[in-house]
């Protein structure tokens, strides 16, 4: 008879690599499972895209061992109620920070040098010699930068900026001394980082704290030549807010990897607006910093569903 693997409950369809690694190691089990009856063989709850995990959940779940988390933002699941069950929560930091980066300034120059309408305007008929002209774009090297939450992606924006000759505000709830050294950038309160940014960028996870933390007021204070990038959580921003201060040109546009509700209903205004490029929470979607992370969150589970400490464990 064959031994019999751990159960493990995943919300799919997941990636080759970590199917692949979870293959013959744990029961791969639908997310309905948590949904059902109490049940005490499931080990493992392993989070792939952001399905929420709450308290009902875990109640269905008492032998519960691990919950592993495919990425790093984990504002889905209920840290509070795993800490108090004594539930290791592991998730993937580091291994994405490149690729989020480079993400985020890939938005914030498309925006700033109109990339996707001039890409329409080079591939239509208008483009003729001495036909319309393109406006001109916003100038990105040498502005000011102010960056929210400066963690490990946002040191990895602040890299990129520097390379730009940019100047780098930024603003935690911690002052990071060691950091303004070492990348030459400046700690800055909030009001005044994004009076003075032309490119404001997130980079906090979404908390009790930081939810709708850019919302009417932090939009007055902005330049009206500002542009705002998020590649943190949608819900950092108050939607309506933005969609308001893009329509009224309060701010200059928009780079959104995330939106809250992600995704936006498909007739929402800001879908319509030419200030504004999305993308679908792509910022850690590159080939090998997904393969990484599928690595680090099948070795977190595994871990976990042998009782051994986390490779990384937020609780
Ligand atoms: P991190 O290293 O923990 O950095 C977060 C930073 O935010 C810290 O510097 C922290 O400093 C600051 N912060 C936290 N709460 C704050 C508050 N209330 N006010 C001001 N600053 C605050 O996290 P990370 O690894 O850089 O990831 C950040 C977030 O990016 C994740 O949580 C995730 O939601 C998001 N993310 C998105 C993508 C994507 O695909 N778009 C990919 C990866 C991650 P203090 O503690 O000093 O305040």
């Amino acid at each position: 008879m064959l031994p019999k693997l751990p159960r493990v409950v995943s919300d799919g369809p997941l990636s080759q690599a970590s199917a692949e690694l979870l293959h013959g190691k744990v029961e791969l089990l639908p997310w309905e499972t948590l949904f059902g009856q109490v049940d005490e063989t499931v080990v493992g709850i392993y989070t792939f895209g952001h399905p929420r995990v709450d308290a009902s959940m875990l109640d269905r779940v008492p032998k519960l061992k691990v919950i592993s988390n495919y990425g790093v933002g984990v504002d889905h699941v209920d840290l509070e109620e795993a800490k108090r069950r004594a539930i290791p929560v592991g998730n993937t930091p580091r291994v994405l920070d490149g690729a989020t980066a480079d993400l985020g300034f890939c938005l914030l120059l498309a925006v700033a040098r109109g990339l996707l309408a001039a890409d329409r305007f080079a591939r239509g008929d208008e483009y003729v010699v001495g036909g319309r002209k393109l406006p001109f774009a916003r100038e990105v090297h040498g502005k000011v930068i102010g960056i929210i939450g400066l963690g490990r992606i946002g040191r990895e924006v602040a890299k990129r900026a520097r390379a730009f000759d940019m100047e780098v505000l930024y603003h935690n709830r911690n002052p990071r001394p060691e950091v303004e050294q070492e990348l030459t950038v400046t700690y800055t309160a909030l009001d005044e980082l994004l009076m003075r940014s032309d490119f404001v960028v997130l980079c906090v996870p979404l908390t009790d704290q930081t939810r709708g933390m850019i919302a009417e007021s932090q939009f007055e204070l902005m330049k009206p030549t500002a542009i705002l990038v998020n590649i943190a959580r949608g819900g950092v921003v108050d939607t309506e807010a933005l969609t308001e201060a893009l329509l009224t040109c309060s701010i200059f546009g928009a780079g959104l990897d995330v939106t809250d509700p992600e995704p936006l209903p498909r007739d929402h205004p800001l879908l319509s607006l030419e200030n504004v490029v999305l993308t679908p929470h792509i910022g850690s979607a590159t080939q090998d910093t997904r393969q990484r992370m599928s690595e680090l969150s099948v070795e977190n589970l595994l871990l976990g569903l042998e009782g051994k400490p986390l490779l990384h464990r937020i609780v």
